[in-house]
């Protein structure tokens, strides 16, 4: 089966990519081990977040960094082995942290940002699957007054950006959320940003609409990936056929890594892991908006299979045994705040964000691989930047005028 490009993952990354290739008129397969949208695209919070114009710094505060040394804290936790294994890009990471630099990367990160609405609602058009928009914007909570003010400080500052939002009273949110019980003495509410009701089926549909418009998915384990005598691609799928292509498209999030170093490109991604677990809903207790409890790190969201509790970030090894004591920290403050129903999952679900030190996804041309391209790395927000990084992609490969500058994206950033 011959294509002019194999896409490799279908998480919200791969079928964004795949869709934009598409619409160039190329003739495309992905291939996934799973179905659409099983991964780290389907267990995330579900927003579009139009919101962030920066990337989530590592954090400088000294007193916020001896609080977390002690690792009981419910936004950050670590495993001390995988600091130490990821020491060299966590370092980048804090180099890339000090505020000269996190204002340059932000104002890179926000041209693609300022994108991601418009094209998820494109697709969410055609693939017609606006009824998983679950609602409008999210609700920020603090909880003391030196929190708010920095918060309230920052939002007048996105609003000089476009980016817009509701302050909130104690009494204001008590009106829009009454059973929310949480002591705080503000909120945000950022109104500018969609709301996913289940993560996975917004893939899903991005990929029905794929393979209604002739594009093929395939299951199939992307480490058989090899080059061809004859020039090309080659990935063998799970039902023995081999999918073969002039050009390859590297997106398996928290994976991708993993492949491209086989082909010499290993640049230094690092992983925050997180948490989520369902609870039934109370029929007379709804809560109608993504509640973000922000000074302990934790959403509750509203979503198709129950309210989503989803946790901080974890730095640890992706494929390390799951350790979801930030979970249970969060379930027991959120318990206090609104009242959640019993536990729906058997175990909590783990997921991995792929982090780069430069908190900016890595797209383009794999360096030193002919024909080989990549999109990965997307951090904390990749289900809002598929869309977007896959328009841009799309149009490197097919020579046209990407409408933003890519550069300071470029995989060779990294050699
Ligand atoms: C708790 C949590 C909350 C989050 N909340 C948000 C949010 O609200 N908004 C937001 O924008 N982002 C959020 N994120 C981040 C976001 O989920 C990720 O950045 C995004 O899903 C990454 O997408 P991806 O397509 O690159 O990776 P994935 O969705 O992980 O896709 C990679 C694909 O590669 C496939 N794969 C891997 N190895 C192989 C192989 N050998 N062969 C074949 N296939 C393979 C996998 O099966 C998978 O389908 C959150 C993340 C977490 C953990």
């Amino acid at each position: 089966m011959k294509h002019d490009v194999i896409v490799l993952g279908a998480g919200m990354v791969g079928i964004s990519c795949a869709l934009h290739l598409q619409r160039k008129g190329l003739s495309v397969a992905v291939l996934d081990r799973r179905a659409p949208g099983q991964e780290t695209s389907f267990g995330n919070a579900g927003m579009i977040q139009r919101e962030t114009i920066a990337p989530l710094e590592f954090p400088r505060d000294p007193a916020f960094l001896f609080s977390a040394l002690w690792n009981r804290r419910v936004d950050v936790q670590y495993h001390p082995g995988a600091v130490l294994r990821s020491l060299k890009p966590l370092l980048g990471y804090w180099r890339n942290s000090a505020p000269a630099r996190h204002r340059q990367i932000s104002s890179e990160y926000e041209t693609l940002i300022a994108l991601s609405l418009e094209t998820h609602t494109e697709f969410m058009r055609q693939a017609q699957a606006k009824h998983l928009i679950g609602g409008t914007g999210y609700v920020s909570v603090f909880r003391t007054e030196r929190a708010l003010h920095k918060a309230f400080k920052l939002a007048d500052a996105h609003a000089a950006r476009g980016v817009q939002h509701v302050k909130l009273t104690p009494t204001q949110l008590a009106d829009m959320e009454p059973s929310l019980s949480i002591p705080c003495v503000g909120a945000v509410h950022w109104t500018d940003l969609l709301a996913i009701n289940d993560p996975g089926a917004l893939v899903q549909a991005y990929a029905t609409l794929f393979e209604r418009q002739g594009g093929q998915v395939q299951t199939g384990d992307a480490m058989t990936l090899r080059r061809s005598a004859g020039d090309t691609w080659q990935v063998q799928a799970d039902d023995g056929s081999v999918l073969e292509g002039q050009r390859v498209v590297v997106a398996l999030g928290p994976w991708s890594v993993e492949l491209t170093a086989r082909f010499g490109y290993a640049p230094p991604m690092f992983i925050k892991r997180g948490y989520h677990m369902h609870y039934a809903p109370l029929a007379d207790r709804p809560l109608h908006h993504w509640i973000a409890d922000a000074q302990n790190g934790y959403l509750i969201c509203p979503m198709a299979q129950g309210l989503r509790l989803t946790t901080g970030a974890e730095l640890a090894d992706r494929d390390a045994a799951p350790t979801p004591r930030q979970l249970a920290q969060a379930e027991a403050i959120a318990q206090q705040v609104f009242p959640l129903g019993k536990r729906l999952d058997a175990r909590p679900w783990v997921g991995a964000r792929p982090c780069m030190p430069d908190m900016k996804a890595v797209f383009g041309a794999v360096p030193g691989q002919p024909a080989m391209w990549c999109n990965f790395g997307h951090g904390h927000q990749g289900f809002t930047l598929g869309p977007i990084t896959g328009e841009l992609l799309a149009a490197l490969m097919t020579g046209a005028q990407p409408r933003v500058n890519v550069q300071p994206f470029a995989p060779t950033r990294f050699v």
